[in-house]
């Protein structure tokens, strides 16, 4: 980018210097609040903060174009199909880029496609998948619902299935977040329900475990979106003992929506 264009960026989004950075130092990506009258916001593409050189020159290259973030649904959903950001890229089947109402009161963010969902282009579809159906429906709630009340918007922190169903790696989702950052701003949603350990940790910028960080009322990015944690769905068909937790997490969602 040339120094105009970035001074010319820089002042759209309200930062007043620029210290240029070499090459190869470690930067975390740029959050940014997008201006709503821009039909795109730029952000230029960081180098990944890792050791692995190869991978450096490849996710992201450095010298690929700056990164647009589309600030429009028509603009995100082919951004995020044809995403080459990070490695996931080239092991994904399809990209999963959420489903539900696009004005949900609730948005449940999930840690990143398994198997069905790389294979069927849609969030939660498996046996996990049908669990969090139920536990949604348990607070009257649907991925399929058309009223504000009924609906909830689902989505991952990353949007392309990690090999071997592997955790999502930090880079991995530092290179996706502008894709949920944006999601979280066109859905304007009154609660973010994070599930699982993965999630939490990752929307939260932590590694303290599930155990300590469920239970209190966080909130997210610069619109301070109120958000609260509970147990993946996975988690619970692998230890129902915890269930009744996950109810309780249930109601205060519930709760909230309805104050
Ligand atoms: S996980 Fe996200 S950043 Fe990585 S390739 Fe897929 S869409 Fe792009």
């Amino acid at each position: 980018m040339d120094s105009a264009r970035r001074k010319q960026v820089l002042d759209a989004l309200g930062i007043e210097s620029w210290s240029p950075r070499t090459r190869h130092a470690p930067t975390q990506l740029l959050q940014v609040a997008v201006p709503t009258q821009a039909a795109t916001v730029t952000v230029e593409a960081a180098p990944a903060p890792n050791q692995n050189a190869a991978m450096l020159h490849k996710f992201p290259d450095p010298s690929a174009p700056a990164f647009e973030v589309p600030t429009d649904w028509e603009g995100l959903r082919p951004a995020v199909a044809g995403c080459m950001r990070c490695k996931l890229c080239k092991t994904r089947t399809n990209t999963v880029f959420g489903v539900g109402q696009q004005s949900a009161p609730l948005m449940v963010v999930g840690e990143g496609p398994g198997a069905d969902e790389d294979a069927q282009g849609e969030p939660f579809v498996g046996r996990a998948g049908k669990l969090l159906d139920e536990m949604l429906k348990s607070i009257g709630r649907s991925r399929k619902a058309e009223v504000s009340d009924q609906a909830v918007f689902i989505a991952n922190v990353v949007k392309c299935r990690p090999p071997g169903n592997r955790d999502p790696e930090a880079d991995e989702v530092e290179a996706c977040r502008p894709y949920l950052d944006q999601q979280i701003r066109l859905v304007r949603p009154r609660l973010i329900l994070a599930l699982g350990r993965i999630a939490a940790q990752r929307l939260l910028g932590t590694e303290a475990p599930l155990s300590k960080l469920r239970g209190p009322l966080y909130e997210y990015g610069s619109e301070k979106t109120p958000l609260l944690i509970t147990y993946h769905p996975a988690y619970l068909l692998r230890s129902p003992g915890e269930k009744a937790k996950s109810w309780a997490d249930l109601k205060r969602v519930h709760q909230f929506l309805a104050a």
